[in-house]
Order: structure tokens, then C-alpha cells, then sequence
């Protein structure tokens, strides 16, 4: 911010005001994180003067040598975290990462079968205001309203009657452990390929805390910048190179130009700090505190879908609180607690309103918060809930000592 501010002084004056909002809020959205000096400072680097269309070694401009050995060590590293053969480091998102995906697999109008949105899927797996579902014939699964689980039953009579050339796995708010193998032997019986995208719980199955896709999936997409904890961007892993070339084409030719070279060499410090032990136990907290802020939560009256998590995230139902996701997210905002409003299985409000809430443990994990916290946390969202005009004050203040605890950026 100090070298913006020298030639651009209001750019760096919003700038610095984000740096302070992340470190007077507690950072609850589940999807976001808060990276390392290192991964922030390959992404601040000379490698984006650098074009360097192509792959390593079959590059279509010169003085690619050096870009080569980033690459390649992005590549290595995340082949070895995720244990598979191939890897393309280049998406410049997970939406890209997704629609490469289709790209190479499907021909316009074929049928895929995906999440529901409403019950926690994502836009790119198939929603009609997506080019997914614009350009293929999506059909969509969800979960029971028992348990607000996925019903593979229905899952697979579905894929049976529906034969979609394509099972889309993977979900942005569901907090639940999701069974590849089931899917897998799904996909097997209706003769559909199975895509994974496991946005949302890369960083625990780099771990080794949520089962990996990589032994039953086809193809796997991931975004590199939730739990990963690495920078904005996407990732495509499988175990079956041939299925990999053809990827390999739909992103470069098909879908992007030129590759973000200093995104790629913080993917690939990312990574690299992901093979290290620390991770796992960073990992083994993030789901530890999603636990506790379960239980404190619930101990304090609210109804959580599925009626708990086994991830890093919980959605919370606030129908028995009278409040709608929107108001209380604005709520939350005011006392310096960051969350999203996120409709919950069979929500009878719009999706701009909501019955519910998301929150994840990944970025306060991150900054140091252990268990007992999560528990003060739950304890806050309670108070806003029940007593805000009572409590605001009171609220921003136990805030504050939790952010002082735990600083960002020092
Ligand atoms: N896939 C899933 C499951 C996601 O949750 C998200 C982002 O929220 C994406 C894909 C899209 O990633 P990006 O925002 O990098 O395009």
C-alpha cells in the first residue's frame, strides 16, 4: 500500500481502509481466507510482465525458461498434495476452471446433472442465469427434507431416468461430508463421467480432513484462494492424463489467453506450504472450530441445517429468531462480524432475503482463534440476535478484543 500511495494516493487510501476493516472484523465468510507474505508477495511480482501463452515447454513466445520452472513447480506441487497425475495450474478461477471442464467434456445441449443451488450447489453447476445451464441441459439433485442431506437414492434414480453425460459434485454451503464413492458408482451404473469441484473443502482433503475425490472422480476443479488458502484462482486435477490433454486445450486455447504467471507461482507457494505438517494441524483446527461454533450456536437456540457440520462451515436457519438473512447480515456488519446471507433447503424467502446464514472457520482460524473463541463468537451472534439495540455496543467491544488478540499483519 505504501508503494501505491506514492503515485497513487486514493487508490491506496481505499486500500488502506480494506486492510483495516480486516483487521477490526472477525472474518466469517466460509469461502474466504487470508493468505501468507509470501503468497501475497509472488502475486505482487515481476511475473506478470510475462507472456506466456502455451505450456511449459511448448510456449508460444520466447524467454519462457524461467516462467517454465514456475510453472512447472506449480504443477509438481500440486500433484503431489492432491496425489494425482495430472494437474493444470492455468484457470484463471474456478468458474473458468468449471466451464473448461464442460468445455472439453460436453457439446452444447448435452445433459448434466448437478447440486441445486437452493439446496447449496453452485451458479456454474447448472443455474439458468449461468452459461452452464444456457448452454447445457442441467437437471438438478438436492437433499432430503429429513435430513437435509444428500439423497443419493434419489440421486441415482434420477441419473438413471435422466442418463446426463455428465454428475456434477461439490457444493458451496453445505456442511456436510460428501460421498465420492457413492457418486462414483453412480455415475458408473448411468455411464456419465463424474466432475468434482471441491471448491469449498480443497484445503481439508489436502489435509486429509474430508475424504479425497481424486480416487473416484474423472476430473476434480477447485478454486485455490477458500480453504486452500492461496491465492485467487482455479486448479483442474485428474488421474487420467488423456482426459488431461483434452483439458488442457479447452483452457488454453479454448477458454483463456495468456496464464497469470505470478497468480501461478503464488499457487505454487501455496502449495508448497500445504505439503508442510503445519497445514494439517491448521486444517485439524479449522474443522475443530467449525465444531464449536456448531455447538455454541445451537446450545444458544439456533437451528443449524443438517443439524450440525463435519466441514468448516454451518448454516444457520434463523426462521425461530424472526430475522431474514439479509437483515442479520447487515446486523452482523454492524458489529464488525462478517457473514453472508445464504437461503437454506427449501427456503421459503427469495434468495436476496433468505431464512439463513453461512459461516465458516478457515480465515479466523487462520488468525489464531482456537475453540473457547468460537464459543464467544457464538455467544455475540447470539446477543445480536436476541438484543441488538441492547447489545451493539457491547458487542463491537468483545469484537475488538478478540481482533487485538489475534492481529492481521503485523
Ligand atoms: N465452485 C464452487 C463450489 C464455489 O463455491 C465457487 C465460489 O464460490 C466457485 C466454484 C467459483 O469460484 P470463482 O469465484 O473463483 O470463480
Amino acid at each position: 500500500i505504501g508503494f501505491v500511495g506514492k503515485t497513487d494516493p486514493e487508490l491506496a487510501k481505499a486500500m488502506g481502509l480494506e486492510l483495516a476493516r480486516q483487521r477490526r472484523n472477525l472474518e466469517l465468510i466460509a469461502s474466504e481466507n487470508i493468505v501468507s507474505p509470501a503468497v501475497m508477495a509472488a502475486m505482487g511480482s515481476i511475473l506478470t510482465n510475462k507472456y506466456a501463452e502455451g505450456y511449459p515447454g511448448k510456449r508460444y513466445y520466447g524467454g519462457c525458461e524461467y516462467i517454465d520452472m514456475v510453472e512447472t513447480l506449480a504443477i509438481d506441487r500440486a500433484k503431489a498434495l492432491f496425489d494425482c497425475q495430472w494437474a493444470n495450474v492455468q484457470p484463471h478461477s474456478g468458474a473458468q476452471a468449471n466451464m473448461a471442464v464442460y468445455f472439453a467434456l460436453l457439446a452444447p445441449g448435452d445433459k448434466v446433472l448437478g447440486m441445486s443451488l437452493a439446496d447449496g450447489g453452485h451458479l456454474t453447476h447448472g443455474s439458468p442465469v449461468n452459461m452452464s445451464g444456457k448452454y447445457f441441459q442441467f437437471a438438478s439433485y438436492g437433499v432430503t427434507r429429513e435430513d437435509e442431506q444428500i439423497d443419493y437414492d434419489a440421486l441415482r434414480a434420477q441419473a438413471l431416468e435422466w442418463r446426463p453425460k455428465l454428475i456434477v459434485a461439490g457444493a458451496s454451503a453445505y456442511p456436510r461430508t460428501i460421498d465420492f464413492e457413492t457418486l462414483a458408482g453412480i455415475a458408473k451404473e448411468c455411464g456419465a463421467l463424474l466432475m468434482v469441484d471441491m471448491a469449498h473443502i480443497a484445503g481439508l482433503v489436502a489435509a486429509g480432513e474430508h475424504p479425497s475425490p481424486l480416487p473416484w472422480a474423472d476430473v476434480v476443479t477447485t478454486t485455490t484462494h477458500k480453504t486452500l488458502r492461496g491465492p485467487r484462482g482455479g486448479l483442474i486435477l485428474s488421474n487420467d492424463p488423456e482426459l488431461g490433454k483434452k483439458i488442457d486445450k479447452a483452457i488454453f486455447p479454448g477458454t483463456q489467453g495468456g496464464p497469470l504467471e505470478h497468480i501461478i507461482a503464488a499457487k505454487a507457494v501455496c502449495f508448497g506450504e500445504a505439503l508442510q505438517p503445519a497445514f494439517k494441524d491448521y486444517q485439524r483446527q479449522v474443522v475443530k472450530n467449525a465444531a464449536a461454533l456448531a455447538a455454541g450456536l445451537t446450545e444458544r437456540g439456533f437451528r443449524l441445517v443438517s443439524g450440525g457440520t463435519d466441514n468448516h462451515l454451518v448454516l444457520v436457519d434463523l426462521q425461530n429468531f424472526d430475522l431474514t438473512g439479509k437483515e442479520f447480515e447487515r446486523r452482523l456488519d454492524e458489529v464488525y462480524i462478517t457473514v453472508n446471507k445464504n437461503a437454506i433447503p427449501f427456503d421459503p424467502k427469495s434468495t436476496f432475503v433468505t431464512s439463513g446464514i453461512r459461516a465458516g472457520s478457515p480465515a479466523v482460524t487462520t488468525r489464531g482463534l482456537k475453540e473457547a473463541d468460537m464459543t464467544e463468537i457464538a455467544e455475540l451472534i447470539y446477543l445480536a440476535a436476541a438484543d441488538f439495540a441492547g447489545q451493539a455496543d457491547a458487542i463491537r467491544q468483545r469484537v475488538g478484543a478478540l481482533c487485538e488478540k489475534y492481529p492481521l499483519y503485523l
